[in-house]
């Protein structure tokens, strides 16, 4: 070992120094800056991915892309994201303006993003990733009442931003598993320049400061114009965007430039000389078949070696990791631009017919089983308000090899929901019902085989003479007020041995999903129903709640519902199970007479579509 330079003070001088000027004593200095217990400055490494020209250009999958590529190392990560509105979470947000709300295991309502996240990285996230500028108003608030200030005045700088950098070194001292992270993706919400998100970037710039060279790396997303008029790329609002950035202190390691088709070296040695970016830390996103294949595009570029190298990290790679992971995502993605198979047609009904960013995760929970199943999937968005009767119901699922109905909220189109279930459930047609298109299925069956007289759910006719769907007050107490009287989050679900259910999940009898809804089904009708015939093979583990229906398989092929959202939970490697059922069911219809040896036998339902006894109706 080389001998120590006298000079230079000691890891432990450094960091006492460190706490002495910017630690938890607010008389120290006038930089606030607190710093959790056991933090260890420059242990864990920050990649801050940032915006510029435009937001919506795909931060979120550069960064998971990213993250993925050293978590194959053998690296731990943690995202988070960081949002500009002063909502404490995205509860209360319309999907139809900012896409769908993704529920997190621990019950936090967020951005779609986290969902990309989760998919990507294969990995479980809480509130701890997720961040907006009301939750940090909301806790300095609190604390400036509570006197924690010590009489100063409260400032955006530098309390806000102090609060900022105190949440970033959270996370990277629990992570989601309670130990430090190796590298910690932030994610900031909006573009360079924007008056929301400025108090995030200045939080940044000081955060990289204080962390010392080599610990933080950011990545300036831009965005490359083609316009059609010039028929040719220019890198001048690109150009322009990482200005912002350097006039706010922060000088971008790497630029991913986003644009329609492959970016020109050209216009990439142009933004490169006037943001000081060297070639190779510049890449090209461009549109692709599938967001899978970025991170391979991303290694063929070398950009994890790139980052490796300006975080100082070659040393902590784990070369067997890598290859093994890499091997089992390498399937994932030949499998996605291979030709397929078998070619089917899945109705969904959705309110957001036209806004596909409601439905995210169900779409992305497809394409995970087209993947696995090699089919080729054609989805057909139906408008329900426009279904009116049986016939109408009919018309619109001709063709159909399949139906889903999703969650949703308020009374458009319910009707016409359960006209649809009525004609899945005659007609031998696979069917997913997911939380209202559970409680539709329900509402349905106590209709029209049961024959319960004005079956309806509380939401949609408080007063009904057939309250089979209610907001039960069990519930509020079991919950709590949390986000109103939702139930929110993960909860485990006891499955029937022997059942569909329990056959799509392996052969399980518990498993954990995630809720987000308000009603369900009313106990005291539970019995009726099963003696009906409709069978709940998922439940609470400790109370009556009804988390999952099916139809006997020797009466229909494929009838399930969910009270829950299985589509959060599906991952590229591993597809939700309740949709590979439903996908394989669809295929079996599309293709009565085949052996469908590729289908694996877990998704096969047990009997064909021929020869059926189908429920008739009887109201
Ligand atoms: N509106 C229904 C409820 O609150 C269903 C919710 C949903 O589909 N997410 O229970």
């Amino acid at each position: 070992m080389p001998p120590q330079t006298p000079e230079l003070p000691s890891e432990d001088e450094q960091d006492a120094d460190f706490l002495a000027r910017f630690g938890n004593s607010s008389e120290a200095s006038e930089n606030y800056s607190p710093i959790p217990d056991g933090y260890v400055k420059g242990r864990t490494k920050f990649v801050v991915v940032l915006g510029t020209v435009m937001s919506g250009l795909g931060k979120g999958i550069f960064s998971s892309s990213l993250a993925k590529l050293l978590k194959d190392k053998g690296l731990s990560v943690a995202p988070i994201k960081l949002e500009g509105y002063l909502n404490i979470d995205s509860g209360t947000l319309n999907p139809y303006r900012h896409g769908e709300v993704f529920v997190l295991d621990d019950g936090l309502e967020t951005d779609m993003d986290l969902g990309t996240y989760e998919r990507i990285l294969d990995q479980d996230l809480g509130r701890q990733n997720f961040l907006t500028a009301g939750q940090i108003y909301t806790e300095i608030l609190e604390r400036e009442r509570r006197g924690d200030y010590l009489g100063r005045d409260v400032q955006m700088i530098p309390h806000v931003t102090g609060e900022v950098k105190r949440k970033l070194r959270e996370l990277a001292l629990t992570g989601n598993d309670g130990k430090p992270v190796d590298v910690v993706f932030v994610e900031v919400g909006g573009t360079a320049g924007d008056y929301e998100n400025g108090f995030y970037i200045e939080a940044l710039r000081e955060l990289a400061f204080e962390e010392g060279p080599d610990s933080t790396c950011f990545v300036a997303l831009t965005y490359i114009i083609e316009p059609s008029i010039l028929g040719e790329q220019k890198s001048k609002a690109a150009q322009l965007g990482i200005k912002r950035l350097l006039e706010a202190g922060i000088q971008p390691s790497i630029i991913a430039c986003r644009a329609e088709s492959p970016v020109t070296n050209q216009v990439m040695e142009k933004i490169g000389m006037f943001s000081n970016v060297p070639m190779s830390r510049i890449f090209s996103m461009h549109d692709r078949e599938s967001i899978y294949t970025i991170p391979d595009a991303m290694r063929a570029a070398r950009l994890d070696g790139q980052i490796l190298s300006i975080l100082d990290m070659h040393e902590g790679v784990d070369p067997i990791h890598e290859d093994k992971s890499r091997a089992e995502w390498q399937q994932f993605t030949d499998r996605i631009t291979s030709p397929r198979r078998h070619k089917v047609k899945i109705a969904i009904t959705g309110k957001y017919a036209a806004l596909r960013d409601a439905y995210a995760s169900i779409d992305k929970a497809i394409e995970h089983c087209a993947t696995d199943l090699s089919t080729q999937i054609e989805t057909h968005w139906i408008d329900t308000s426009t279904i009116r009767n049986r016939a109408d119901a009919q018309e619109a699922l001709e063709g159909m090899h399949g139906i889903i109905v999703p969650g949703g909220f308020g009374l458009r189109g319910v009707e016409g929901k359960i006209l649809c279930v009525e004609h899945a459930r005659t007609h031998a047609m696979p069917y997913l019902g997911i939380c209202l298109g559970f409680q539709v299925a329900v509402i349905e069956y106590a209709r029209n085989v049961m024959g319960l007289q004005g079956a309806h759910s509380t939401e949609f006719e408080p007063d009904c003479a057939g309250a089979i769907i209610a907001e039960l007050p069990e519930q509020k107490e079991l919950e709590g007020i949390l986000g109103g009287t939702m139930r929110l989050g993960a909860q485990d679900v006891a499955i029937d041995a022997g059942s569909l259910a329990s056959r799509l999940y392996g052969g399980a009898t518990s498993v954990r999903e995630r809720f987000r809804h308000r009603y369900e089904v009313e106990p005291g009708y539970i019995d009726r129903l099963a003696e009906a015939g409709l069978r709940f093979s998922g439940r609470h583990p400790d109370y009556p709640i009804m988390q999952i229906l099916e139809l006997d398989r020797g009466v229909h092929p494929y009838f399930i519902g969910a009270q829950f959202h299985p589509e959060l939970t599906s991952r590229p490697l591993t597809p939700s199970p309740m949709f590979m059922g439903l996908v394989a069911a669809a295929i079996r219809v599309s293709e009565p007479d085949a052996a469908l040896e590729d289908v694996p036998q877990r998704w096969q339902p047990e009997d064909t579509t021929n020869g059926h006894e189908v429920a008739r109706t009887s109201g």
